[in-house]
């Protein structure tokens, strides 16, 4: 059968706004572009309580895109070394309908205007529709994609894309449980090879006993310390670090923690670096759930899940935080849930001897898709 379509009248609601005069290159980095949609007067009101959605799904007209002399089979990325593969498989422009459709962070509303971040469109790019984005319905946990598009993703793609699939798979983990930020630090270093269930009966214990500040450590003798701590193992070394701390603390700032959350993050991690049983994973614990400061921590849980997935050669902790922290954007309640999401996920499913089967990333993941354990 050749039946004619019938046309079809779309009417834009307002267009974009941004610096990108003209089409960049392919390999331009969209995520950090702030733009503006502009949205027409008369539809204002329709745009009310879309600011409570963190995300929304923007739909644009391509204008700068050629649709005459279409081709339904192009490269992937427009790589000859990729596969060729039918126009519908790709995200290509050059299409009949000259759609877009991305998913962008909302900034801020301001009347008929909206800020974006990540809206890979340029200056003047007519918009269609925006719809708000819900991870339950948008995003599912049992996507499949084909290993070419998988090993071609950027890794800030995939990155996010393996956030979006914890987040709906597992929902937000509120970290850190301590309130105080003394108690945070406390907890970062009691929390070394222990579990955390121990290590709240020893902060309960130093409560208890109200030793839970830098004076109270500070005159407290090193083995009352340890013997409130007992719980959670490596109790002799670990009183001696939490006096390490408070001496240090009380030597160079007076107990003051704002005073020494007020360095910047590099200064900061310096100085904890320098205090005797606080490492890089521990610092970093500090500088995010203590002095809320954007710095992603790495631990052993997520060094076992990104080395799974394929996204990493490299064993250090710094290959680790460089690839978190240039391929995200800097964002301290990110970074937060991030972590602990990855952590959830290593105890889920991302065992020692994983549970591919029940874990909601095994759709991108190289172990799993590369065989490496039996699909049983
Ligand atoms: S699919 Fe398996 S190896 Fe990969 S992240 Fe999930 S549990 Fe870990």
């Amino acid at each position: 059968m050749n039946k004619e379509s019938p046309g079809m009248f779309l009417k834009a609601i307002g267009f974009v706004r941004n610096r990108l005069k003209e089409l960049p290159n392919r390999d331009f980095d969209y995520k950090k572009a702030v733009s503006e949609i502009v949205i027409d007067s008369s539809l204002t009101e329709a745009l009310d309580r879309l600011d409570e959605f963190s995300h929304i799904i923007v739909l644009y007209w391509m204008h700068k895109a050629v649709t005459s002399q279409l081709r339904t089979k192009v490269h992937v990325r427009g790589k000859q070394e990729l596969p060729l593969v039918g126009l519908f498989a790709t995200r290509s422009p050059h299409r009949p309908n000259p759609i877009g459709m991305t998913t962008v962070r909302l900034s801020e509303r301001q009347g008929n205007i909206l800020q974006v971040e990540g809206l890979d469109a340029i200056d003047g790019t007519p918009v269609v529709d925006i719809k708000p984005y819900i991870p339950r319905g948008d995003s599912p946990t049992d996507a499949r994609v084909p290993q070419w598009i998988t090993s071609q993703q950027s890794t800030s793609r995939m990155l996010i894309n393996i956030y979006h699939q914890l987040m709906t798979h597992y929902g937000t983990q509120h970290w850190w449980p301590a309130r105080e930020p003394f108690e945070v630090i406390v907890g970062a270093i009691l929390t070394q090879s222990a579990a955390w269930t121990n290590v709240a009966k020893a902060i309960a214990n130093l409560k208890s006993a109200n030793a839970l500040s830098p004076v109270a450590l500070r005159q407290l003798p090193q083995h009352e310390v340890a013997d409130l701590i007992h719980p959670c193992g490596y109790y002799n070394a670990k009183a001696l670090k939490l006096k390490s701390l408070v001496n240090w603390l009380g030597k160079n700032y007076n107990d003051d923690l704002d005073k020494l959350f007020d360095n910047d993050i590099d200064l900061l991690r310096q100085q904890l670096l320098s205090i005797h049983g606080i490492g890089e994973e521990t610092a970093d614990s500090i500088i995010l759930y203590a002095a809320h400061k954007p710095i992603f921590v790495i631990d052993a849980y997520t060094r076992r899940i990104i080395s799974r997935i394929g996204l990493i050669s490299e064993n250090s902790y710094a290959a680790y935080q460089t690839l978190f922290m240039d391929n995200l954007p800097t964002d301290t309640r990110l970074f937060n849930e991030y972590h602990a999401l990855l952590v959830r996920l290593a105890k889920d499913a991302c065992h020692k001897r994983p549970l591919c089967q029940q874990c909601c990333l095994n759709n991108l993941c190289q172990f799993y898709i590369g065989g490496r354990l039996e699909k049983d």
